[in-house]
């Protein structure tokens, strides 16, 4: 039984967001429950790579979600992110390729296989704390303050909760319930772009492209294609992400990941050099081909229902195209501002201020989560498209320029890297004493 000054958090899906926040908030001695439609946890074999602001993120989240990371992750073997010519003839290794390199810092943009990566984590929850094939379809939020959110399962059972995260991905049903069915962005566009992923033993890798390519994080740039590669699982494999411009639609309406050949890989890279050639060629015979979605056409106005009870949490508030690999970054941080709000909102309820509802307090944390979090996680959509369209010479003004390529890479990645965590959970403290101050209209 929970005291008036605890809070019961239902997280609606356990991908990277809700697993993340599920951690974090545990952390901070809130009471959580993780609802996920499938049998298992599951995500797919290919690589991630998480950038240094989502390692700074893990770090204040919960040390545990850092620890795991820094045991799988991949150190690359430079501390640059060197972008080459795919298009190049030369041969593997002398250099001739490359456009330009960005700095990563000292902590570089490591890379771990997804699977592992949430096996891991989801190792760290407590027994009980996930229930399994539980597909969220409806919500309802009461007029009536004291009485807690309802939530309805396709196997028609229900569960009740004070808070509710929406971290159920690109589709949300979350989404779908904040907005409103006909809402434009309940559906995410397609970007015209789908990716083959795959990975292959790097033995093989640097026995056709040469250690200095297989080691390191690569983005191999070219007309309409472009590919990235990184080491992972202890550089004993190499991920690769494929990306192809695609004039028309994705042809499944509820699939987002479709079965390809490596003769179609082939068939979309014919023009490239030896050293992209090298890559496709070790590709496994049946691959995956994912889709790329994002919100950009349809943004989502606010990422808190109207009664405040319920929020948006990484893919399902902001699904951006995968060309800055900062999806499960962004999901991460936000998962940090929402368990300081969170925090924040059961110390308010544990000083016992009559005044205070805990639907107010809850609905103040979400209101500073999404005030702190909106503009950013919007750029990063807005500028994860444009940058699939520099890296395949589309971007007008830019095309082959790898000068001007070069800067704009530059500051747009570090615009995500260097991000101060440390100020986000400030900012999110500021504005979480201002939202319960406007709504109770009285100074905390
Ligand atoms: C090709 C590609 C490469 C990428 N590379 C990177 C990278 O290198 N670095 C990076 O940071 N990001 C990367 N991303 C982005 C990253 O994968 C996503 O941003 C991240 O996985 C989103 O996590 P999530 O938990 O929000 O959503 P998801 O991982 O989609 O998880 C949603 C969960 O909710 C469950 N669910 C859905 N609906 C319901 C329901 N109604 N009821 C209950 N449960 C439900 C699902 O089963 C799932 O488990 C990449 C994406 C792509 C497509």
């Amino acid at each position: 039984m929970l005291s008036n000054a605890q809070i019961e958090v239902a997280i609606i899906g356990g991908g990277i967001a809700g697993v993340t926040a599920a951690l974090g908030l545990l952390r901070r001695g809130i009471s959580v429950k993780v609802y996920e439609r499938a049998s298992g946890f599951r995500e797919i074999g290919a690589g991630i790579g998480l950038s240094p602001n989502a390692e700074r993120a893990m770090l204040l989240l919960n040390p545990d979600i850092h620890a795991v990371f820094k045991r799988l992750a991949t150190p690359n073997t430079e501390d640059w992110f060197q972008y080459v010519d795919g298009f190049n003839r030369s041969q593997q290794g002398d250099g001739e390729d490359l456009l330009f390199k960005v700095y990563l810092g000292e902590r570089g943009f490591e890379g771990c296989r997804r699977t592992d990566f949430l096996d891991e984590l989801v190792s760290l929850l407590p027994a009980g704390c996930v229930e399994f094939r539980k597909e969220l379809v409806d919500i309802t939020e009461p007029e009536d303050e004291t009485s807690p959110v309802a939530l309805y399962f396709a196997d028609g059972s229900m569960a009740y909760a004070d808070a509710v995260l929406g971290c159920d991905g690109l589709r949300s049903r979350v989404r779908e319930y904040i907005l409103g069915v006909d809402h434009p962005a309940v559906e995410p566009s397609y970007t015209h772009k789908f990716a083959y992923r795959g990975v292959i033993p790097m033995k093989d890798a640097i026995q056709a492209i040469g250690e200095g390519k297989a080691l390191t994080r690569y983005m191999h740039l070219g007309p309409e294609c472009h590919v990235l590669t990184f080491p992972v699982s202890m550089s004993t494999m190499l991920n690769v992400v494929a990306f192809v411009t695609d004039p028309n639609e994705w042809p499944s309406l509820d699939q987002t990941t479709l079965p390809a050949t490596r003769e179609e890989v082939l068939e979309s890279f014919r023009n490239f050099g030896p050293v992209v050639t090298a890559i496709m060629n070790l590709l496994d015979q049946r691959l995956d081909k994912w889709g790329i979605f994002d919100l950009q056409e349809s943004p989502v106005a606010s990422y808190v229902s109207p009664r405040g009870c319920v929020c948006l949490v990484g893919d399902a508030a902001h699904a951006a195209a995968p060309h800055h690999g900062a999806g499960a970054g962004s999901a991460i941080e936000d998962a940090l501002a929402l368990a300081v709000g969170l925090e924040e909102a059961v110390k308010i309820l544990t000083a016992g201020l009559e005044s205070i509802s805990r639907r107010k307090v809850i609905s103040a944390a979400f209101a500073a989560y999404e005030c702190t979090r909106y503009d950013r996680t919007q750029w990063i959509i807005e500028s994860s498209r444009f940058m699939g369209e520099l890296f395949e010479w589309q971007a007008a003004g830019f095309e082959r320029d790898p000068d001007k390529c070069h800067s704009e890479v530059e500051w747009r990645s570090h615009k995500i890297w260097d991000y101060d965590v440390e100020n986000m959970i400030k900012e999110v403290r500021e504005s979480f004493v201002t939202k319960v101050s406007e709504s109770v209209g009285e100074t905390v």
